[in-house]
């Protein structure tokens, strides 16, 4: 069926192609550029006659620049697509030199037995920004992870130093009991203190593993926006939610006021509760609903509660007791770390970590932190509650 092309657009093609954010490019069979957009010149910073009549790989760093031609030239010969019709990622460069990611669809276009191809070109700058964020949040996440684990390995490390230390110790005795003697032993005594010197350098070196592990500090408070910081984690829970068709509901609650916390500790307990809440509803296969609800509210106590209420399995009446301990697990792959170390996280800010089983199904993990005590506390500026859904 033949589409109807408005009058009024045929005759205004040009403008519409004006209009477009992304830079439109159309090159002949020979890879010379013949148009160009506004957007086009305005994100590469060209005029006009300095692109029209070269070649496409103008935009663009080696060695894409000279993979360019090399494509249009293969194409027209065998007709091999490679990226016409499909498109890529690839770099592209301004008239200064700035390289930029981007994402290149070229379509071909048949007019009078002549063949040109319009290249779209849209500027993935934001996309690869935010994407690098997610990535550092997550590395933030993870270190955050290895720092109360280390908490919880304290004990071996202390068992691992004093071994050393006591062997120093008693070396350093037998040194004394030697040249408290007449005749002194000069072979066995420094022998001693060879055995006294590797001793010393085997607690340095505990000492050192321990301060690479740790390398970064931690628990810096400042005054948060709780609801920011579940939004943001959003990106980094939608991914798993959404491969096992389960829907996240933000639920937040407005006028929040802001709580003095370490953002990245508190995004990783609401993180663990949600994975948590994900994985009992996967293991139900989602027979009881398909929802996941994360809230936010202001108690009347000037607390502040986040809630994860999910349709899994709920916490079996045995399993109770134990589930904050550190290494219970009832997952085949599962650590046991999670709420042990969620619950110290929320007890180091003064505030609980509790769960119930809901009435329906499935169980709600909630955490309440304190409000800051902080003169300037501010307000939260959020619209009526927020909803928001992803599946
Ligand atoms: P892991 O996830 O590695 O098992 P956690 O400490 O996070 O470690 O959880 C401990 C246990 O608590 C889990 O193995 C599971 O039995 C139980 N649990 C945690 N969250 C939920 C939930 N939302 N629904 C049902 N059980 C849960």
């Amino acid at each position: 069926m033949e589409t109807k092309i408005p009058i009024w657009l045929k005759e205004n093609a040009w403008r519409v192609l004006n209009s477009v954010v992304d830079s439109i490019v159309i090159i002949s069979s020979r890879g010379s550029i013949q148009y160009v957009n506004e957007a086009t010149l305005k994100t590469f910073g060209y005029k006009e006659h300095e692109l029209l009549g070269s070649s496409l790989a103008m935009l663009m760093p080696a060695p894409y620049s000279d993979e360019h031609e090399h494509y249009v030239s293969r194409y027209l010969k065998s007709g091999d697509a490679h990226i016409i019709g499909i498109g890529r990622e690839l770099s592209a460069q301004t008239k200064t030199g700035r390289i930029f990611p981007i994402y290149l669809a070229i379509s071909e276009i048949s007019d009078h037995g002549e063949t040109f191809f319009a290249g779209i070109i849209h500027d993935l700058t934001a996309q690869e920004a935010a994407r690098s964020k997610m990535l550092e949040q997550q590395n933030e996440l993870a270190h955050v992870g290895r720092v109360n684990t280390m908490g919880e390995l304290t004990a071996s490390i202390a068992h691992e130093i004093n071994q050393p230390l006591t062997a120093i110790a008693m070396y350093a005795q037998a040194c004394l009991q030697m040249l408290d003697k007449e005749d002194i032993d000069k072979k066995r005594l420094s022998e001693a203190m060879d055995k006294l010197v590797v001793q010393s350098l085997r607690a340095g070196t505990v000492i050192e593993r321990v301060q690479r592990f740790v390398r970064k500090e931690s628990g810096q408070r400042e005054l948060i926006d709780i609801n920011s910081l579940i939004m943001d984690l959003k990106p980094l829970v939608e991914g798993d939610a959404s491969l096992h068709e389960i829907e996240l509901v933000f639920s937040l609650g407005r006028n929040l006021k802001k709580i003095m916390c370490d953002a990245i500790q508190i995004q990783q307990v609401a993180l663990n509760l949600i994975r948590n809440a994900v994985d009992a509803m996967v293991e139900t296969g989602c027979k009881n609903g398909s929802k996941i609800v994360i809230s936010s509210a202001q108690n009347s106590d000037d607390t502040i509660q986040i809630l994860v209420k999910d349709s899994g399995t709920g916490v079996k009446a045995d399993q109770a007791d134990f589930i904050f301990s550190a290494f219970h697990t009832t997952k085949v792959e599962g650590m046991g770390m999670g709420l042990s170390i969620c619950r110290s996280i929320i007890e180091r800010h003064g505030g609980v970590l509790e769960f119930h089983n809901n009435p329906d199904a499935g169980a709600s993990f909630y955490f309440c932190l304190p409000l800051s005590i902080e003169p300037d506390t501010e307000t939260t500026k959020m619209p009526d509650i927020t909803r928001t859904t992803m599946g």
